[in-house]
């Protein structure tokens, strides 16, 4: 039976592609390092899965939550969170919403405001889900170019004029993903001026807000003043508390969006597992003393690959933030072809930049959730082994 116009016009989700390779040669057995898909190699902390186990014994969260927005204990720890951590106030009854994960709210605000010939400006590269999605309204994304001389941040400013007037969203990735940059507050004031002048919904997708290196805390876009009125943020659990699988995170924003994806989700959804989101809100509550401890782990790692691929003679740009490092390819490679020749002559797995978008081309991306009893050690192994390659750039 033909399938629907919006499946036959997307590809297969990449990271599908990429985790069956990785699962063959695996099965052939190959010391495979992998580098691949930005998962938390690390188990979700013990206080999360405690509390997980208490609120699981109360009956109530077996049942529907009919709140349609989340348990009001959920919504508060996240207020007091964006509070403490970036000084924003949100009102926990109408500016929050639970979501399941970051992924699933990504998809449903754009099935809230994007109508079919309606444009998405989308960065190029990005996580893919933001342009999938508008073709999946009937929509067209427009990409931004991230660009390393401008710090792979978008030139709001090259966006023609007869685009932005047709753009109902705008997206942005700070911490992001694949580029490993972060943008800072003058940033966003622009961002939020451009939605103001061209009454268009920024869309953040903090999914790596808690994941930096330096001393400088990446912002929240809601930090600009009066930004809610245009702007909704979305963060997760999953990468701040090693809950990937747990599928939970939230959206903040003014109430008039965060309402429109309220509406979406309770026509489509029934939202996060009671218990996940009691345990959510615990894990929140911890913030402070975890995320130190998080960020400490992957900069070691980062650290690692940063002073292996110099010692080789790799030019690297240093991550700022996320987990990831995005390496340019040395000359005579596309990024497919370097991937390639890293999987198969190094056992070395990394995502072809390619898959981000067409910016992405002429890089890869390497993520530091290593799944290695020792993940310092496997990363000056994949050096010694990628050495051996001696390419030139
Ligand atoms: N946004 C970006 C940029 C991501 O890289 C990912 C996952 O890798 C997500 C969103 C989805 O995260 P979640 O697990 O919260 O759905």
């Amino acid at each position: 039976m033909e399938r629907a116009y919006r499946l036959r016009t997307i590809p297969p989700y990449p990271f599908r592609e990429i985790a069956a390779l990785k699962a063959e040669k695996i099965q052939r057995g190959e010391k495979l390092i992998d580098f691949g898909i930005g998962d938390p190699d690390q188990a979700t902390p013990d206080f999360v899965i405690e509390a997980m186990t208490e609120a699981i014994r109360e009956p109530r969260t077996h049942q529907y939550d009919e709140t349609g927005h989340g348990y009001p204990e959920y919504r508060q720890a996240i207020a007091r969170h964006m509070a403490s951590r970036f000084g924003v106030e949100v009102d926990p009854d109408t500016q929050v919403q639970s979501t399941i994960g970051c992924k699933e709210a990504l998809v449903h605000i754009e099935w809230a405001y994007v109508d079919p010939g309606d444009i998405v400006l989308v960065p190029d590269p990005a996580y893919s889900v933001y342009k999938v999605q508008a073709t999946f309204c009937g929509g067209a994304a427009f990409p931004m170019p991230l660009r390393e001389e401008n710090g792979f941040l978008p030139d709001l400013r090259a966006i023609p004029k007869s685009v932005a007037q047709r753009a109902k969203l705008l997206w942005l990735n700070y911490p992001n993903n694949p580029t490993g940059v972060l943008a800072d507050l003058t940033f966003y004031e622009e961002a939020v001026q451009f939605a103001r002048d061209h009454d268009l919904l920024l869309c953040q997708d903090a999914s790596y807000v808690e994941v930096y290196y330096g001393e400088a805390k990446p912002a929240s876009v809601l930090q600009v003043p009066g930004a809610a009125d245009v702007a909704i943020e979305f963060h997760s659990l999953s990468k701040t508390f090693n809950m990937t699988g747990w599928r939970v995170g939230f959206a903040v924003g003014g109430p008039q969006h965060i309402e429109a994806l309220s509406r979406t989700k309770s026509n489509v959804d029934s939202g996060t597992f009671g218990a996940v989101q009691l345990a959510a809100a615990h894990a929140l509550d911890q913030y402070a003393g975890w995320a130190p401890g998080l960020r400490r782990m992957y900069q070691q790692r980062r650290d690692a690959l940063v002073a292996g691929l110099r010692g080789i003679g790799w030019p690297v740009r240093v991550p700022e933030g996320a987990f990831y490092l995005w390496q340019r390819v040395p000359q005579g490679h596309t990024s497919a072809t370097f991937a390639e020749e890293l999987l198969d002559k190094c056992g070395v797995l990394v995502v072809p930049g390619g898959v981000y978008g067409d910016f992405g081309e002429g890089y890869v991306r390497m993520s530091l959730t290593i799944m290695a009893p020792n993940p310092v050690a496997a990363i000056a192994e994949a050096v010694e082994r990628m050495a051996e390659l001696r390419v030139t750039f």
